[in-house]
């Protein structure tokens, strides 16, 4: 049983990163195409005609290529994101800037957020954790999508998702994702990390998510928490530990 609900926890984040990158990938590809389309419709109609394009059509045309280059760029990047994640199955651990997994993850979770909320990023002066990178995006890119699901879409002022990292006590590092969403009445907090607890429509919500996210800061020796008030909103406390320290601790190493 267990090995099969680890078969299955993987299979749906993996379904709910395809549908997040499918999703942040569809825009700038139709506006791509869309624009290469234009480029070559008006300069496939000058060729007929046999008269050279005008300066206004062809600063048309090359406004069109500059956009569609620009719509290239995004996805190259979306990609690139998509392939820090997509290493080999390694569980490893070893010391991890969160920053720059951060920020893997808020570009990912864009097309989540950027309907219904301000993503704001606090980033304090931390070390570096010991973690896994990959399991460590997979953990935040479920709570940033949780985040924005509990917003809804429309007044992207009035409301922010906001990242913040900062030292803890002794050894530790915390990281926190606040909402301004829906909130979670208590009698659902405690049920919160179990599989297959969701509140949302089929297909919108496995349950999975949390318990995922649950047993992947666990499993790196870290925990997290949860506190929520109902038409407030919510922050995830992650916590993680410090590398240099943790190893330390690891090789029995002691300073003098
Ligand atoms: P899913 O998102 O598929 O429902 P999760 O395990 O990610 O599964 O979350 C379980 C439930 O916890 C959600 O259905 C929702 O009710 C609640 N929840 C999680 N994150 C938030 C949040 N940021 N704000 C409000 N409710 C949340
Ligand atoms: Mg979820």
């Amino acid at each position: 049983v267990q090995e099969k609900l680890r078969t299955t926890d993987r299979m749906v984040s993996l379904g709910t990163l395809a549908a997040g990158v499918a999703h942040e990938l569809n825009n700038p590809i139709s506006f791509v195409l869309s624009n290469l389309r234009f480029a070559v419709d008006e300069l496939g109609e000058q060729t007929e005609a046999g008269k050279p394009p005008s300066a206004e059509q062809l600063e048309e045309i090359q406004q069109a290529l500059r956009e569609a280059l620009e719509g290239g760029e995004r996805m190259r990047n979306i990609v690139h994101d998509l392939r820090s994640f997509a290493r080999r199955e390694d569980e490893r651990l070893g010391p991890v800037d969160i920053h720059a997994v951060l920020d893997s993850c808020a570009s990912l979770a864009r097309s989540a957020i950027r309907h219904r909320a301000q993503l704001v990023k606090e980033y304090g002066d931390i070390p570096r954790v010991l973690a896994n990178e990959s399991r460590l995006g997979q953990l935040f890119l479920n709570l940033l999508v949780n985040a924005g699901q509990a917003i809804p879409e429309g007044d992207v002022k009035g409301h922010s998702v906001r990242i913040t990292t900062a030292r803890a006590e002794d050894g530790w590092v915390v990281i926190s994702v606040r909402d301004t969403g829906v909130g979670i009445p208590p009698e659902n907090l405690q049920r919160l990390f179990k599989p297959f607890f969701t509140t949302k429509p089929v297909g919108v919500g496995t349950g999975l998510g949390l318990s995922i996210c649950h047993g992947i800061v666990t499993a790196m020796g870290g925990r997290i928490e949860v506190s929520s008030e109902v038409g407030k909103g919510t922050t995830f406390r992650v916590f993680m530990p410090e590398a240099d320290r943790a190893m330390q601790a690891a090789t029995g190493t002691k300073s003098a």
